[in-house]
């Protein structure tokens, strides 16, 4: 199979609302009058962001996923996205499943496939994504980091941590029952973008941000992009994490101090933190039910900067939980 008959064969698909699709030297997009075009580009390596051994289906998935959650991070509505490729071969055994998983995804969100790149090369997956955000009275309703306020809530969507147990039983760190590792697996390998809480949190929340490398790490982005700082209450962070009484329960290594770092610092669980006054309670209450999706209340954010975390009793611990950085 060569590169063109690959592509028609596995990545062509006649466009929705794109002007022009796959086969020409560019796409075409039309956006909406009155909408700013959002653009995010994810890369996923082999042996870096995924394992060699990963379901081909769940692979396309994620690394959609991945740039639909930073659409969903900045409010913006899926449009269409671009998928360059670097493969050993033209394997139809892992092509098929590949495209499946990832237009399937891609079909939930409305978001069409219009160009890309495909050469020989080490597995690489990188996509573009494009969204559409709303300008209203000349403004922007595009949610960002710097929105961030003193006195405002701090929430994170739906559970955090479980991706990180997942890896940790992948690498032989732990042991967990059968069920547990299911359940967290999925997390890990077929990650949610809430790309609806972001659309609902359009002119309710302050700041947003999707977690990809840990809580602290990314919440760290908005606090230093709006120039506050935070009090995390650490026992309302741990209830974040879906599978944590069960791990706990087994006793295969797992104990409550890895709960809180992995919900603090896990990373890949690709949900969305993000601030809102007090005042606008009701109206994230409002989004969490349009979106279908839980939001749970951390912390808050504080003038004085950096990130301080309480137990329980308000004391302060002094315990730091790095987030994943490529290069540290
Ligand atoms: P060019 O050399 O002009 O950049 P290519 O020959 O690389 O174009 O690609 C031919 C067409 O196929 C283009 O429209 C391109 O966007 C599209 N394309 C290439 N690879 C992919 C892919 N992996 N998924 C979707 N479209 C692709
Ligand atoms: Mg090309």
């Amino acid at each position: 199979m060569g590169e063109f008959d690959l592509i028609a064969r596995y990545f062509t698909r006649k466009p929705a609302r794109a002007a022009l699709g796959v086969g020409d030297d560019c796409a075409l997009l039309q956006p909406r009058p009155g909408t700013q075009l959002a653009i995010s580009s994810d890369m996923l390596v082999e042996g870096r962001h995924f394992l060699s051994t990963v379901n081909p289906a769940f692979l396309g998935h994620k690394a959609l996923a991945v740039n639909l959650s930073d659409l969903a991070a900045c409010g913006a509505e899926p449009l269409a996205f671009t998928l360059a490729l670097s493969l050993p071969q033209a394997d139809p055994a892992w092509l098929e499943p590949f495209s499946r998983g990832l237009l399937a995804l891609a079909d939930t969100h409305g978001c069409e496939l219009v160009g890309g790149d495909t050469t020989r090369g080490p597995l690489n997956i990188c996509i573009t994504v494009f969204g559409e955000v709303p300008v209203v009275g000349g403004r922007s309703q595009a949610l960002l980091r710097s929105g961030a306020r003193a006195g405002d809530d701090i929430y994170v969507s739906g559970s955090l941590g479980d991706a990180r147990l997942a890896l940790e039983v992948f690498r032989g760190k732990l042991s967990v029952p059968e069920a547990v590792f299911a359940q967290a697996r999925v997390r890990m390998e077929q990650p949610t973008p809430r790309v609806a809480l972001g659309l609902a949190l359009r002119g309710v929340a302050s700041a947003a941000v999707d977690v990809s490398d840990g809580l602290l790490g990314d919440l760290g982005h908005v606090l230093k992009a709006s120039g506050v700082g935070a009090r995390i209450d650490t026992a309302l962070a741990i209830t974040l994490m879906a599978t944590r009484a069960e791990a706990l329960a087994s006793a295969g290594g797992f104990s409550e101090q890895h709960g809180l770092a992995f919900v603090l610092a896990g990373g890949d669980d690709y949900e969305l933190v993000f601030t809102a006054a007090p005042s606008a309670r009701d109206a994230v209450a409002a989004a969490s039910r349009a979106a279908q999706t839980t939001v749970t209340r951390i912390g808050q954010v504080e003038a004085e900067a950096g990130l301080r975390m309480v137990d329980a009793q308000g004391a302060v611990l002094d315990k730091s939980y790095a987030s994943f950085d490529h290069f540290a």
